[in-house]
């Protein structure tokens, strides 16, 4: 690369054209240091980057298709898991109680979550490797494109920053929090070496956040080397999920919930799915699966997540005492809590931190997703507003917001806590935020309805994103009608693919008719795709309307939902029998 560039330095004087500012520091950049782009380092979120399964050698372990075998959240083989869990399982059908059924569970989880555990200094011990993108995506192979691409599509969604300007920091979730901080202290540097420039800009999502803030409180003159810091759902006073399962209040524990709520409420199944779930659940006796349940959880807690510090820094601060004090305080633990001590006081001092970074010049925004309430894995998941994954208390860095479904009192009064200006109004249309009482009224945009996990498909947030880290016109909430404080979320993959097989249908072919629905079902999509402020059925009214046309035209087959014939069966079941299995239920 460097060679190559001498080559083109060469070709540039030669050919007698005056590069000013090109000099030899040996930088990867085509500007050398001197555009008015900042380099931009992606800090990722949950499972965002290639962990993958090498053996003994170190080698690589492939699957079947020859594709690394992943490591996050766990490593699935499929083969051993059966040969674990088939013979207890048969046995315990037969003699219907426990027999080996729930040892063995726990050693499948064992073989699959195992290669997460880290050892009594919280460092990763499993046969993991972390794939590292040490220079810029001008220089990603199509491997790592189509990695990095998943979970941000760039392609998709171009940004004018140089691809020589832009870096992906990759890190194991599982890892060890004060080495990752540390990694990305000097990561910056790196990429000031490599791209010339004093200032990077920093976008921190979800976990990359806790990652970020510890950085901030252990190296506070990073804040120097920064020119801006776009937070996108930052876990940064981390998920009430993981708070409710490290003080033990897990739902699905609890048997009657089970069977009776835990599956349709989980929203990641479809009705007739989850009530199929729940009556075959009852093939064995309830003790057998709470059995199961309860010792998987106390393996992945114990001797999975609670030895990570890279999960402790996801435990609200709220909850970290009673959470320590359950899971850290015996004495082979001590090293392990002398380190998310650390990071509480980072958690506690973030918004300080934030507020310094501010004052210095720094330009700070934040990206927020609300009313939808946490996955309900954690007891208190319809507690607080939420994205699905972490209470908005924690990304907005202290919004107020009512509870999912509901609205602020009527008469509610904005609090101002942290803006000046009486002109501005941050409450939300919806009468469910007051952005005013979050550390960044000014700078912090809310999307509602939206779902953390599936950020990656809400075109608006990337189009907004994009910007942001190759533009500075865009300053606040206010800078531009076309990004407001307060938009709706949406979720664009499936009118992407439907207007996919609409420019496949091959148009000469239809009746006029026909044809005539598809292009006007097709505009209508892509009028709904080019605004970024969205009115909540624009979208599922556009994607209707071209599923609808394409299935006219013939080129997509109707969508039909299963219906969910066994919702009053697995209720009648439970009023009458609570959580019995059927087997208990004949000798009855
Ligand atoms: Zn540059
Ligand atoms: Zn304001």
């Amino acid at each position: 690369m460097k060679r190559f560039l001498a080559f083109c330095l060469t070709v540039l004087l030669l050919a007698g054209i005056c590069t000013a500012g090109v000099s030899a520091k040996g930088t990867e950049t085509a500007c050398d240091g001197n555009c008015a782009f900042y380099p931009t380092i992606i800090v990722p979120g949950l499972g965002q980057s290639n962990v993958v399964v090498v053996d003994e050698n170190g080698n690589f372990v492939r699957d079947k298709d020859g594709k690394k075998a992943s490591a996050f959240p766990a490593y699935l083989q499929t083969g051993k898991l059966l040969k674990t869990l088939l013979r207890p399982a048969l046995l315990s059908l037969m003699m219907q109680r426990d027999v080996g059924l729930s040892d063995a569970f726990v050693t499948a989880l064992r073989d699959s979550f195992g290669v997460n555990t880290c050892d009594l200094n919280a460092n990763p011990i499993g046969p993991v490797q972390t794939e590292k993108y040490p220079y810029s995506y001008a220089r990603y192979n199509a491997e790592e494109r189509e990695v990095v691409n998943t979970h941000i599509p760039f392609e998709l969604y171009p940004t004018d920053l140089p691809r020589d300007h832009l870096y992906y920091f990759t890190y194991n979730s599982f890892g060890n929090h004060i080495s990752l901080a540390e990694e990305l202290f000097a990561y910056i540097q790196m990429v000031q070496q490599q791209t010339g420039h004093k200032k990077v800009n920093l976008v921190p999502l979800s976990q990359g956040a806790s990652i970020v803030s510890a950085m901030l409180d252990y190296h506070p003159e990073i804040g120097d080397c920064l020119h801006k810091v776009l937070f996108v759902v930052p876990a940064l006073d981390g998920s009430r999920i993981i708070g409710d399962v490290f003080t033990g209040r897990v739902t699905f524990l609890n048997k009657d919930y089970l069977y009776h709520g835990f599956l349709e409420n989980i929203r990641l199944l479809d009705a007739a799915t989850a009530s199929l779930l729940e009556v075959v659940l009852r093939i064995l006796p309830d003790e057998v699966w709470m059995a199961a349940l309860q010792k998987g959880v106390n393996y992945l807690v114990e001797e999975v997540m609670t030895r990570s510090t890279g999960m402790w820094a996801l435990c609200p601060s709220g909850d970290y005492k009673a959470a320590a004090k359950r899971y850290l305080s015996s004495p082979d633990r001590a090293n392990i809590k002398a380190q998310t001590d650390r990071y509480y006081q980072a958690q506690k001092r973030s918004r300080a931190n934030i507020a310094a970074l501010q004052k210095k010049g720094v330009q700070v925004f934040d990206m927020v997703e609300y009313d939808y309430a946490l996955i309900n894995v954690g007891e208190r998941w319809n507690d607080t507003n939420g994205d699905f994954i972490i209470q908005t208390d924690s990304t907005s860095m202290g919004a107020t917001l009512s509870r999912v479904g509901e609205t602020l009192p009527q008469g509610y009064k904005q609090q101002n806590t942290h803006c000046t200006n009486p002109a501005h109004n941050h409450l939300s249309p919806d009468g469910v935020v007051d952005a005013s009482t979050g550390l960044l009224p000014d700078t912090t945009f809310y999307f509602k309805n939206q779902r953390h996990d599936l950020t990656q498909h809400n075109d608006i947030i990337l189009k907004l994103a994009m910007n942001l880290i190759a533009h500075d016109d865009i300053r606040d909430v206010y800078s531009s009608p076309d990004f407001p404080q307060f938009n709706n979320g949406r979720n664009v993959k499936n009118i992407l693919e439907l207007l996919d097989k609409a420019a496949d249908v091959n148009t000469k072919l239809l009746l006029p008719s026909v044809k005539k629905e598809l292009a006007g079902a097709v505009a209508q999509a892509n009028e709904v795709l080019s605004k970024t402020v969205d009115t909540a059925d624009a979208l599922p009214n556009a994607e209707a309307r071209l599923s609808k046309a394409l299935v006219r035209a013939g080129a997509k087959l109707p969508e039909v939902q299963a219906p969910d014939v066994l919702a009053p069966f697995s209720a009648f079941l439970f009023k009458h029998f609570g959580t019995n299995g059927y087997s208990e239920l004949l000798k009855k």
